[in-house]
């Protein structure tokens, strides 16, 4: 079931699309209405299907030229930064892999300044890290030393596709699966790039996290234009083995990161005061955030944990069906 292509920079919207882009369900229902401030551009609801609970942004958002789309007027981008705990999650996401043979090259898809190879040469130092980024900032971050090789562009574009193929021990995706315009593509090209017998690493957002439902605008993934698409943990695996691949593990707990209460407080007070009054609320969002860090231990074994992660493993040479176009049904 295609995606609906994202509209053309600068150019006019995409029609909203009356079926699922995963199941092609024509059971939709609103899940979150557009901001009432937000421009022609950005106005966007965020649709659930009733049948497989893939959420998704409808219709997709322009993007604002070559840089990636902003979050709506009046939010902050994000929640505190706290590089230290980053670090720790990113450890504790390479450790996933430790049970499995040590990669010789691993590529980080959607890496940005490279910040998760930096991180992951301690667990797996003798791995050659790339990364691959529509900015670039990979080059920066290749420049910096943090990866071998950097690629700029969509692993989705069939040059990069066709240099790569068939060429990594491990590909990740962390939190940039539902940033992609078709992620069945995205999954279909990584798998592609993965040598037989390979591991991918998927980390996104969970759809089905109860501060989803308790914070409804206000939970981070919902506030973010970028956020295209929200796959349930099921929708993921089952496409995974459709395309040959064997689920080695999924992880709730490890994946949750501790952000949700503040995110939605700097959001709130983003929207709420005036920009000269806005840092008087940091000390409120840095309380909000060592709470969202005291309650962690206790959310990520819950419904509030607010991501998953999936290692599966592509099927080695000779077996499985081939990881080329999907031609499964709904
Ligand atoms: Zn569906």
């Amino acid at each position: 079931m295609p995606s609906t292509p994202p509209p053309p920079a600068g150019g006019p919207p995409a029609p909203r699309r009356d079926d699922c882009p995963w199941c092609g369900s024509v059971r939709l229902r609103t899940r979150l209405r557009p901001h009432p401030r937000a421009t022609p551009r950005t106005a966007s609801a965020v649709d659930e299907c009733r049948d497989c609970a893939h959420a998704f942004r409808n219709p997709p958002p322009v993007p604002e030229g070559p840089a990636l789309p902003r979050p709506l007027p009046g939010t902050l981008p994000g929640p505190p930064p706290d590089r230290r705990r980053h670090r720790r999650h990113r450890l504790a996401a390479a450790r996933a892999l430790l049970p499995f043979p040590e990669p010789e090259s691993w590529l980080d898809v959607g890496t940005g300044h490279a910040r998760f190879p930096e991180a992951a040469r301690d667990v797996f130092p003798y791995t050659a890290f790339d990364g691959l980024d529509p900015t670039p900032r990979v080059i920066a971050a290749r420049e910096a030393g943090r990866i071998e090789e950097a690629h700029v562009g969509r692993l989705t574009d069939p040059r990069i596709e066709e240099r790569l193929r068939g060429r990594y021990d491990v590909v990740s995706l962390f939190h940039h699966l539902g940033r992609t315009p078709d992620p069945r593509e995205e999954l279909r090209a990584a798998l592609a790039v993965l040598r037989p017998g390979g591991h991918l690493v998927v980390e996104v957002p969970d759809p089905a996290c109860a501060f989803g439902a308790l914070l409804g605008p206000w939970w981070f993934p919902h506030s973010r234009i970028r956020q295209l698409h929200l796959l349930p943990l099921d929708n993921l695996c089952a496409e995974l083995e459709a395309r040959g691949c064997e689920i080695v593990s999924t992880d709730r707990r490890g994946a949750h990161v501790p952000y949700d209460l503040s995110a939605a407080l700097a959001l709130l007070l983003a929207r709420a005061l005036p920009a000269p009054l806005r840092p008087a609320g940091t000390p409120l969002v840095l309380a909000a955030a060592a709470v969202d860090h005291t309650l962690a231990p206790l959310l990520r074994r819950t419904r509030f944990s607010n991501a998953y992660r999936v290692v599966a493993r592509k099927a080695p040479a000779g077996d499985g069906p081939p990881t080329g176009p999907w031609t499964g049904g709904p």
